[in-house]
């Protein structure tokens, strides 16, 4: 039944601007006739009046203003002021990446959710039931257009790594093929920045080798890139240029498992603040589904993978059992804060861990009457939240942007560049 590596057939589904395609799908649920915001500059994520939070999601024309995921929105509100931005609304994003995932189980049983809108499907033991790959390919798609609302990309390839940069060509609404044979083709001519895994730091050092495009990366001589670029990082940008990816579809990310969230970032962070809008963006998703489960967590942990795929977790142990994107955001800041060392980031993660029935603090909860209203609190604005929408009321954890600012206020204090600066 298993294939070999040569044989193996794997399908990426990836959401197109996921946050704002569901968006669009919730307010166009409300109201027929409401601007789509996939048409116009528009953005979701943070609160344009005050400039706060990061893109999380960018429409192909405010892709075109050069506007991209994981930025700082006072940086896309530069580069496109026509921006429009509106606020997340995760509860029902969940929904939406719950319905396609139970769309997909009709045709594998083997997943690899990668993120909210990402999910590695292996066909190989079940294309046969189905009929030709990009067919089916297809039918997903539309299957998903037109009982979800929104559209998606596929990649159908050999392996994860070549099925995920196929569904990142021409997007949105298309089913792309890039098996072995079309590598030099397809990939070859991209630039390297292109790569999965390749973000700028890595990007300078290898232009700095001459390499440009993911074929000059491929043909280059391993030793060179090792000395350059560090052991591990240099195997496995190599592997990733020659299209070879033998990891199997399964949930292998520790940090998507229970109740994580995890971001690619599309540019390195390497400032404080920046890296802390990315926290409560996560947070927000992770709290957002702590509740919808009815469950609590009595442990954090923060992840980074930094740009020479070095990954580091740290983690802490709750006095009180939580499901609060305000406790988890501050409690992850005070983890960055403690191991971070600055090196330029290219994910981040938060994790939610001991998993405990809700039921079971009920008891604890009364003892505490501040504990229970701030939780009372916090369901009421989720509950409002998703009849109505974030701009009817704003969010509890947005109240705590001044924590951000001040962080970074601190922070700059023991610091000799500035910032604030971006590039
Ligand atoms: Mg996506």
């Amino acid at each position: 039944m298993e294939g070999s590596p040569q044989n193996r057939l794997i399908f990426h589904i990836d959401v197109n601007s996921a946050f704002l395609s569901w968006e669009c799908v919730y307010r166009l649920s409300q109201d027929p006739e409401a601007l789509d915001l996939r048409t116009i500059a528009s953005a979701v994520g943070g609160d344009a009046s005050t400039r706060h939070g990061i893109v999380l999601a960018k429409s192909p024309l405010a892709k075109r203003c050069g506007v991209v995921t994981g930025e700082p929105l006072s940086q896309a509100l530069r580069k496109c002021p026509d921006l429009v931005v509106v606020p997340s609304r995760f509860d029902f994003y969940i929904k939406c990446s719950r319905r396609m995932m139970k769309l997909l189980d009709e045709y594998t049983p083997d997943h690899e959710k990668f993120s909210i809108d990402e999910t590695f499907l292996d066909m190989t033991g079940t294309i046969h039931l189905f009929g030709s790959p990009l067919n089916v390919a297809n039918e997903i798609r539309e299957r998903i257009k037109h009982e979800l609302g929104f559209t998606v990309n596929i990649g159908i390839a050999p392996n994860k790594l070549l099925a995920k940069m196929a569904s990142d060509f021409e997007k949105p609404d298309k089913c792309h093929t890039l098996f072995r044979e079309e590598i030099p083709a397809k990939m070859w001519p991209l630039p390297i920045r292109e790569l999965f895994f390749v973000g700028g730091a890595a990007q300078k050092k290898m232009e700095n080798l001459g390499l440009h495009t993911i074929g000059q990366l491929a043909a280059c001589d391993l030793d060179l890139l090792k000395a350059h670029l560090g052991e591990k990082y240099a195997v496995l940008i190599h592997q990733y240029a020659n299209g070879i990816d033998d990891s199997p579809v399964a949930e292998r990310d520790p940090i998507n498992k229970a109740y994580g969230n995890s971001i690619t970032l599309s540019q390195d962070i390497s400032d404080y603040n920046s890296a802390c809008q990315v926290l409560l963006s996560l947070c927000e998703t992770v709290g957002a589904r702590l509740r919808a489960d009815h469950v609590l967590c009595s442990n954090v942990c923060v992840e980074l993978r930094d740009w020479e795929f070095r990954t580091r977790s740290h983690q802490m142990a709750l006095s009180e059992p939580t499901d609060s994107t305000s406790e988890l955001y501050q409690y992850s800041c005070q983890l960055l804060k403690e191991f971070w060392d600055r090196t330029p980031l290219r994910l981040m993660g938060v994790r939610a861990g001991k998993i405990s029935d809700e039921e079971f603090q009920q008891m604890s909860l009364f003892d505490d009457p501040k504990a229970r209203k701030k939780k009372e609190f916090e369901k009421a604005v989720d509950s409002i939240r998703s009849r109505y929408g974030v701009d009817i009321i704003k969010r509890a954890s947005f109240l705590q942007k001044d924590a951000v600012a001040d962080h970074a206020a601190s922070k700059k204090k023991h610091l000799n560049r500035n910032e604030d600066i971006n590039p």
